[in-house]
């Protein structure tokens, strides 16, 4: 019985797994109904296969766990990041719309001063460095124009110098006593100095790209906008009710702007030396 006994011993754990051939699985069933030793043995075998399924299966489970674990992290910093990144884009959305929105509303209100035939202004340039100072007076009528500018050294010297255009191609200037003539400058003053007030900065110069920022300011009871540009950091201070430019700082200067509307007369035009225009004194000196 004793060899019998080893032999069935050798088989129970594939007698257990159901992986014997029949004559083998009848072997040992025969046995075990007179063996109650080999019985012992199958239901220890029997046990311990049950306790290393749950165990494998506890294991199996908590893998499962672990790995859920790790996605919920991994989607709560996923989210996290989206929403920040969402925000971001949407600050970004509203301070665009909001420059557009502006820049747009000043380029309308520019419109209105494009066709204006009379109005005076003046620009008072203070250099950063020197200190020192020109103060422009323009006076536009009709098709003419006449300057009078006045310069501020640092050491408070002053000189002046006078310009007129006749509205054709010529512009006639006096500076510090003497007179000159020069040609085809119209269109030249008329892009830079004439324009008035320096809008064309908003519509031409200054594009939505180039603003920095827009900020809100308010000054003796005047509502302005401060927009800084990228390119050269220059501030340009605009009355929100007109879209005038009444300030403009850069690194360099302080250039402040104050106008009026259909003030200017005649006489405004012509009242250089002795009511004598510098055209007239020009071609007086030519046909002599
Ligand atoms: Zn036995």
């Amino acid at each position: 019985m004793n060899n019998e006994c080893d032999i069935v011993k050798d088989l129970l754990f594939s007698y257990d797994e159901g992986i014997l051939s029949n004559t083998s699985k009848e072997f040992v069933e025969n046995h075990l109904k007179n063996c109650d030793n080999c019985k012992k043995i199958l239901d220890e075998i029997k046990k311990q296969n049950n306790i290393n399924d749950s165990l494998n299966e506890i294991d199996f489970l908590k893998k499962i766990k672990h790995k859920i674990n790790k996605k919920n992290i991994l989607l709560a910093i996923t989210s996290i990041f989206l929403i920040i990144i969402i925000g971001v884009v949407l600050i970004y959305l509203a301070c665009y719309m909001r420059r557009i929105l502006i820049t747009n509303d000043l380029k309308d209100k520019k419109k209105e001063y494009d066709n204006l035939t009379n109005y005076s202004y003046t620009l008072e340039i203070t250099d950063k460095y020197d200190n020192s100072k020109s103060v422009d007076s323009y006076f536009v009528k009709d098709n003419e124009f006449y300057t009078e500018q006045k310069r501020y050294s640092s050491d408070g010297k002053e000189s002046n110098e006078y310009a007129y255009c006749d509205g054709a191609t010529d512009f006639f200037v006096e500076a510090n006593g003497q007179r000159f003539i020069s040609f085809n400058r119209k269109d030249e003053a008329i892009i830079g100095d004439l324009v008035p007030f320096n809008l064309t900065y908003l519509g031409k110069s200054i594009n939505t790209y180039d603003i920095e920022k827009i900020v809100e300011n308010s000054e003796n009871g005047k509502e302005y906008y401060v927009i800084t540009t990228k390119a050269n950091n220059t501030e340009y201070y605009i009355e929100k009710d007109t879209g005038i430019t009444v300030k403009i700082i850069d690194d360099y200067s302080i250039i402040e702007m104050s106008y009026e509307i259909g003030n200017v007369t005649d006489e405004d035009i012509v009242k250089i030396n002795n009511n004598m225009t510098l055209k007239e004194w020009f071609w007086s000196n030519v046909n002599k």
